[in-house]
């Protein structure tokens, strides 16, 4: 049994139609069962296992939609700055996605929903002025758009898709690694769809820019919400010409040829040489699963 990929799972109902009108929302961020994420930045505020926290009549609060099995609407409420010493007297801890994630602290229903919420904040902080005229944009449609004071044009949220993916050729693939990575772990190759690109045309020339390889067939496995901060990682399965690696020394440290049966023991944690998997909580990680399934 394999680790769900985290972020995949979100099943909130956005309930988007609501964002229209001000009655049904007003009702829900005033009723007694409604809840908020509280964030700023890269901190998520929570006491011990609960993320979710009655709303102060004087936030402002985005709508995140209906969790499951729930009647109260889910909020997000982006906590100013200067409120963190606050936050902490008032029993309030502090941790970051990534590592509630790694650590699998919070189901994953509520991780795909903090997520979206992380995602949504870092939207509005990196859009405070407008694009156009540099004036100042406002908040409208419970946080799904912005709109210029100047000039009136709308802004609506971003996600920037990240393609991902593992080049194969028979029973290899080739993995490479960043020095951030921790010591052993190698991973996917990736980096961002350009304007004009399909996903297939973007993989091929990510693959032969970080490795000099030739793509020739490219498959769509799976694909990853990418909170860091708002990208789609779009996971696919190639397959290239078998051939001696040119590796890019800007983008990566090392790259190199590895058999499914390697594979198999780096997502164990066997391998002999201490090669290691990325974590479940990378679409990488799939991607490897699969080719070790050997489904490519
Ligand atoms: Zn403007």
């Amino acid at each position: 049994m394999t680790d769900p990929i985290s972020f995949i799972f979100n099943p909130i109902n956005r309930m988007s139609e609501w964002r229209e009108g001000d009655e049904q929302l007003i009702a829900m961020r005033h009723a007694e069962n409604a809840r908020a994420f509280l964030m700023a930045g890269e901190k998520i505020y929570h006491k011990k296992e609960n993320f979710k926290f009655k709303l102060v009549s004087e936030d402002e609060a985005f709508f995140l939609g209906l969790p499951p099995n729930e009647t109260g609407g889910l909020f997000v409420v982006n906590v100013p700055d200067n409120q963190h010493e606050t936050m902490a007297q008032m029993g309030f801890e502090v941790s970051d996605l990534r590592t509630l994630a790694m650590e699998k602290r919070v189901d994953e229903a509520t991780l795909g929903a903090l997520g979206q919420a992380k995602s949504l904040l870092y939207w509005h902080k990196r859009y405070q002025f407008c694009g156009v005229c540099g004036a100042k944009n406002s908040p409208e449609r419970w946080g799904w758009q912005l709109r210029c004071k100047g000039c009136n044009t709308e802004h609506f949220p971003r996600t920037d898709p990240v393609v991902i993916m593992l080049p194969t050729f028979e029973d290899k693939c080739v993995l490479g690694r960043q020095s951030r990575f921790p010591p052993g772990v190698y991973s996917a190759l990736a980096g961002f769809l350009e304007p004009g690109e399909t996903i297939e045309t973007a993989v091929a020339r990510e693959t032969n820019e970080e490795v000099g390889l030739k793509t020739n067939t490219v498959r769509i496995i799976a694909n990853q919400p990418w909170p860091f901060p708002a990208s789609l990682m779009i996971g696919c399965i190639s397959e290239v010409n078998f051939e001696t690696l040119t590796v890019d020394s800007k983008e990566l440290e090392d790259a190199r040829w590895f058999t499914r049966d390697e594979c198999r023991k780096m997502l164990a944690a066997t391998h002999e040489q201490g090669f290691k998997a990325p974590g479940h909580i990378a679409i990488a990680r799939l991607l490897l699963e699969k080719f070790v399934q050997g489904s490519n």
